[in-house]
């Protein structure tokens, strides 16, 4: 190969990886992202709204409303992303979860409430979820799933919804985004990413008023709720791990001195839900 060439291929390659390069919030690392928000978004928009067909919302009524408050208060807090942000109460007793996909849709399941006990705890959990969309952890893991996909070429597909992917491809697509349980593969999240959204969902609640020790505390309920025979669903997918709440404490200081900065003018820890 003639050396120019060669060099000049080398440019295209470094110029391509680059830009498939995006950078995680507040812990800055650096990951490959091969698939842009323009793949993304009408993935995690689809995957939302067939995913909700299923499934019985609660629309009207106080904790709805507390959802969505919340919601769009952590939302703000989320300075400088271009999402579009929608929250979803799923009545279902039953079931200890909460999710979000590409794009900004989170859903919160009423079962979780417990748990949350409190206005500050269903913040931690709605702002961890947003850190998983706001870190692109989805679209992260369908990048690194795309061999098994055949490549951009089988996403492509996948959005023209032409049959020609299998069962199981499109399993994989909606477990990488992360509501894998409706087709029966789930993937969970790496270790990496649940600290991540942790870490950025500890600081998002802080920017938004929330007090963050609620970050640390909750995961002691949700071990104390899964102690019992069934799982809660949320920790199938979310594996706990014993230095959880140990990564979350080295973040605290920080934390509390942007919930100093910006704190809500009334108690937000007081139990509403047990
Ligand atoms: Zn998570």
């Amino acid at each position: 190969m003639r050396r120019p060439l060669f060099w000049c291929l080398v440019a295209i390659l470094a110029a391509h990886l680059a830009l498939a390069c995006t950078k995680v919030p507040i812990l800055g690392r650096r990951q490959l992202n091969v698939i842009p928000d323009a793949i993304m978004l009408p993935i995690g928009a689809s995957a939302y709204q067939s995913t909700l067909a299923g499934l019985k919302l609660a629309e009207r009524g106080e904790q709805h409303q507390t959802v969505q408050q919340v919601g769009e208060r952590i939302a703000h807090a989320v300075s400088g992303q271009d999402f579009d942000w929608e929250f979803a109460l799923v009545r279902d007793a039953e079931t200890v979860n909460a999710w979000a996909l590409p794009g900004g849709k989170v859903a919160v399941y009423t079962g979780i409430l417990p748990i949350c006990s409190n206005e500050a705890g269903l913040a931690f959990i709605m702002a961890h979820e947003i850190g998983h969309v706001v870190a692109r952890h989805g679209s992260e893991r369908l990048s690194q799933q795309l061999a098994v996909l055949g490549g951009l070429a089988g996403l492509y597909l996948y959005l023209d919804n032409k049959t020609e992917l299998s069962q199981e491809q499109q399993a994989i697509i909606l477990a990488s985004v992360g509501v894998g349980a409706e087709v029966g593969l789930v993937l969970p999240f790496s270790r990496k990413h649940e600290r991540e959204a942790d870490v950025i969902g500890m600081m998002y609640m802080s920017s938004a008023g929330y007090p963050p020790q609620q970050a640390i505390d909750i995961w002691e309920r949700m071990e104390q709720g899964g102690s019992g025979s069934a799982l809660p669903a949320f920790l199938s997918t979310h594996p706990s791990h014993d230095d959880r709440a140990e990564n979350l404490r080295d973040w605290l200081p920080n934390a509390k001195r942007r919930y100093e900065r910006n704190k809500l003018d009334r108690d937000t820890t007081s139990t509403l839900w047990d």
